[in-house]
């Protein structure tokens, strides 16, 4: 190998310890990489990739991104899941022998980034660790840097509980200890490794009311981190709480998807998901709250009523909520605003945001007062209205100050004795130079004389160079001499420029002092902004709810707690959204203790999967606390709802797409609860006809005796709809669809009992298949019909409910007093094979 320069070995000396991030090298102006990392930056970064090095070193790859602009490219990177470890020099290169000295003084990650343009105002960016245990539970603390949010909970026995956990709080990063298994976990967060040392003792205090070893062991898992990469003060990180997951509702990470509770399915945007329509709220810190809200609904009627009666007096109120949203709208990010202060890094127009925002709530508190509601007074109670900071920046800040801390133009007159008397000086001094230009000219009768300014020789007066004979002997002294004319000082003028200049410079640096001090005031105050930060997240994401209930007329829905399940003109909300107003369809669902079953038919297309999902998007809206699209609604608690509904992300996934649905058909059999909802869409077509009816049947068998959870279940094997004779639980419903002259007619309404056939052909035809292919078909189904055996009766087997289980009995047995069999029986499985070719068209 080619020897090395000092300065390459520092670079590798330094690179050794960050072999997993990009190492921005300080040299100069420019933060440059090198080896791989150049290569690799450069194609990232779309920038020149070149090389240093001399003629008998081997060429070393090269690259640079200039220390002005490195913001730009440090996102970039970090947007594309990357980590950037700053190598800054340490030391004054001017002074330095050999080589000067460098150390990384941050890493960057995706999951510590503070600003830039990875970090969404309506998003927060939450890093996590997650220490698993022997016993397969797991510890899981995470929190948001940008806003000091943090929790803890701990995780029950089995990797997909952790993924459940891990995918709901949508993490940028998860620590995880050295070892860990990174393949137990679908997720496509960005893993990092931390050893598991003890936490240390400057964030002992986040982790009071962490009651057990294991979740301190996940803190110190994460703060190791923190302490590692950040390298400056964390003092706005919140203590840490602990969190139930089992307190909310349940959903796993296919069911969050297929809902499409914060992205849509296919575009994996916000905009067309239920988070898109729910979320009016104005501010950014109450966007973060609604996405919360709706990722983890609750399950405490309490609470949910608390928060729906704040809705329905914001409703009742139509101008106080008004001027609510007028006035949250001048309120700044608090809780950014509070993060940055506490890593050093807020600026005064920052600080001036802050001022704006917390001028504003005295009158926000009172208009919540005027409304008189529980839980508003509940919140104003808890809330501080900053009388003594916003004293401090009313007095401190001029009201529109720049952005640069170094400059001036930060501290009001009158805040600071020796700032105001600097600022007169100068100010005489300007007053005494504007004066000049008369008093000169009516001196000397040269009218066209003039005193200027520039950076290099100061303050001259201007002579016209035909006007010079006219100028005095002895008091002008020459300084510059242009074409046209010359310039001049004099020794007054001179005293004056240096004294306006000295105060010029005397006041900045003050500035500069003075809001430091500011500035550290403001950490004192940083706990009290972010509560009252939480508290305006609640109002504003409650005032929304308000809004989108009276622009699309939801109802305040009930709970029931007699596994009453009645909505009343129920809509899909998005889908209601997306289309023409009226041309939605309401439908109703009637369920209760003696129905918890629907099974329900109808043509391809008729709206048969729109009709669950509904449901389900219902039941999450009610459980956030906001209202429903209905009529009227009454549902009991959902614990967590299931769904297998076909969807396009099967395909990416490298799973059979019946292998997925048999997947998530386990795992709801085997998690759900009768206080559970379940959604089944068309199971078992991805497989034969005989196989995919059969465990159909016998899915629904399942649920129906064991599991007792609400179920939709949509099928195209209308064999099944005779399983209502049987299963008492069980009730069909068809979504109708009529024909008209030939062609199908969608009403897209759900009635009572079955679907009277399928339409298949009619929905072929919708889609423009040739008339060859529609005919053929036409007289083949013809003939199948004919063929059939067309019962409709499939099972003998009947379900009796005695103290609470379920017993099934065959005829058979009932006459012979033999051990109940049911749904193998051979001679069922003869008529599905009647059937079968229908089908399968
Ligand atoms: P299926 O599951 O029966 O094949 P979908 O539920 O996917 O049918 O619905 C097909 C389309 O019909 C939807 O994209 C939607 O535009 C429309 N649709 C469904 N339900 C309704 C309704 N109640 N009112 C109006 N349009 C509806």
């Amino acid at each position: 190998m080619a020897q090395e320069t000092p300065m390459i070995k520092q670079y590798n000396k330094i690179k050794a310890e960050y072999e997993d991030a990009f190492l921005f090298f300080r040299l100069g102006d420019f933060y440059e990489l090198f080896f791989d990392d150049a290569i690799k930056a450069a194609q990232e970064l779309e920038i020149t990739l070149t090389k240093r090095g001399s003629k008998n070193e081997k060429d070393i790859p090269m690259c640079g991104v200039p220390y002005h602009s490195s913001e730009q490219y440090i996102s970039t990177l970090i947007e594309k899941g990357y980590k950037i470890a700053i190598c800054e020099q340490v030391e004054d290169p001017k002074t330095a022998k050999g080589v000067v000295k460098r150390e990384v003084i941050q890493l960057i990650t995706p999951g510590t980034v503070m600003e830039g343009k990875a970090i969404q105002a309506k998003e927060n960016n939450f890093i996590a660790a997650l220490y698993p245990f022997e016993d397969q539970t797991a510890a899981f603390v995470k929190a948001d840097l940008t806003t000091g949010e943090t929790a803890a909970a701990l995780l029950t026995a089995s990797p997909s509980n952790w993924e459940r956990e891990i995918t709901r709080a949508d993490l940028k990063e998860l620590i995880v200890p050295p070892g860990f298994n990174e393949e137990a976990i679908q997720s496509s967060v960005l893993f990092s490794t931390e050893a598991a040392d003890e936490l240390s003792s400057e964030f002992e205090h986040l982790c009071d009311e962490l009651n057990s070893d294991k979740l301190k062991k996940a803190a110190a898992l994460l703060t190791n981190y923190f302490k590692r990469t950040q390298k400056r003060s964390l003092s706005h990180l919140q203590r840490i709480t602990l969190y139930h997951p089992q307190e909310y509702m349940q959903l796993d990470l296919h069911s969050r998807r297929n809902l499409e509770l914060t992205e849509s399915l296919r575009e994996k945007k916000k905009k067309g998901s239920l988070l898109w329509l729910m979320d009016h709220t104005v501010t950014a810190m109450g966007g973060r709250l609604a996405k919360k809200w709706v990722e983890e609904p609750l399950l405490n009627v309490k609470q949910i009523t608390k928060r729906q009666s704040l809705v329905e007096t914001f409703l009742e109120h139509y101008f106080e909520r008004e001027e609510l949203r007028e006035r949250l709208r001048h309120v700044y990010d608090l809780e950014r605003l509070a993060g940055k202060t506490s890593y050093g890094n807020v600026n005064a127009r920052e600080l001036a945001q802050l001022k704006r925002s917390l001028n504003e709530l005295p009158a926000l508190f009172s208009l919540l007062q005027r409304v008189h509601n529980d839980y508003a007074n509940e919140l104003i109670n808890q809330a501080s209205d900053f009388q003594d900071l916003r004293d401090l920046l009313e007095a401190s800040l001029t009201d529109d100050p720049p952005i640069s801390i170094t400059e001036g133009g930060i501290i009001k007159e009158g805040y600071n004795e020796e700032l105001d008397r600097y600022k007169e000086a100068s100010r005489d001094g300007k007053s005494w130079i504007s004066n000049l230009e008369q008093q000169e000219r009516a001196e000397t009768g040269i009218k066209s004389l003039k005193v200027g300014f520039n950076k290099v020789f100061g303050y001259y007066i201007e002579v016209t160079k035909p006007n010079i004979p006219y100028l005095p002997e002895g008091r002008y002294e020459r300084k510059q001499t242009l074409t046209n004319a010359e310039r001049f000082i004099t020794p007054e003028l001179k005293e004056k420029e240096s004294l306006i200049l000295g105060a010029e410079q005397n006041s900045t640096e003050l500035e500069y002092e003075l809001f430091i001090d500011v500035r550290e005031k403001v950490k004192q105050y940083i706990q009290a902004i972010q509560q009252t930060a939480q508290i305006i997240s609640v109002i504003d994401v409650l005032q929304g709810f308000a809004y989108i209930s009276e622009q699309n007329q939801y109802v305040r829905p009930e709970f029931s707690n007699d596994r009453t399940l009645s909505i009343e003109e129920g809509r899909h909300p998005v889908v209601e959204h997306m289309l023409e107003q009226g041309e939605y369809v309401a439908n109703n669902i009637n369920m209760h203790k003696h129905r918890e079953m629907l099974l329900i038919t109808g043509p391809n297309m008729a709206g048969k999967s729109t009709y669950m999902r509904q449901a389900a998007l219902i039941a999450v809206m009610a459980q956030t606390g906001c209202f429903v699209p209905a009529q009227a609604a009454t549902l009991p608690v959902f614990d967590q709802i299931f769904t297998r509904i076909g969807a396009a992300d099967d395909l990416a996934s490298g799973q059979s797409t019946f292998m997925v649905e048999m997947l998530e058909t386990k795992h709801a059999l085997s998690h759900a609860t009768p206080e559970s909802l379940i959604l089944l869409d068309e199971i078992g077509r991805g497989t034969s006809t005989y196989d995919g009816m059969a465990l159909a049947q016998a899915i629904v068998e399942y649920i129906h005796h064991h599991v007792g959870a609400k179920t939709l279940f949509s099928t195209h094997y209308h064999e099944l709809t005779a399983l209502s004779e049987t299963m008492s639980y069980l009730q069909n419903v068809h979504v109708r669809a009529v024909e008209e002259d030939g062609e199908i007619v969608f009403l897209h309404k759900v009635e009572e009992g079955k679907a009277d056939r399928s339409y298949g052909i009619y929905v072929a035809k919708l889609a423009d298949l040739p008339n060859e292919v529609l005919a053929r078909a036409q007289t083949l189904l013809q003939q199948y019909e004919s063929a059939s055996v067309g019962s409709s009766t499939i099972n003998d087997t009947t379900y009796v409910q005695e103290d609470g289980a379920v017993h099934t009995e065959t005829a058979a047995a009932k006459e012979k007093d033999e051990p109940a069999h049911t749904s193998e029986s051979p001679q069922q499985l003869s008529l599905f094979e009647a059937n079968e070719e229908e089908e399968s068209l």
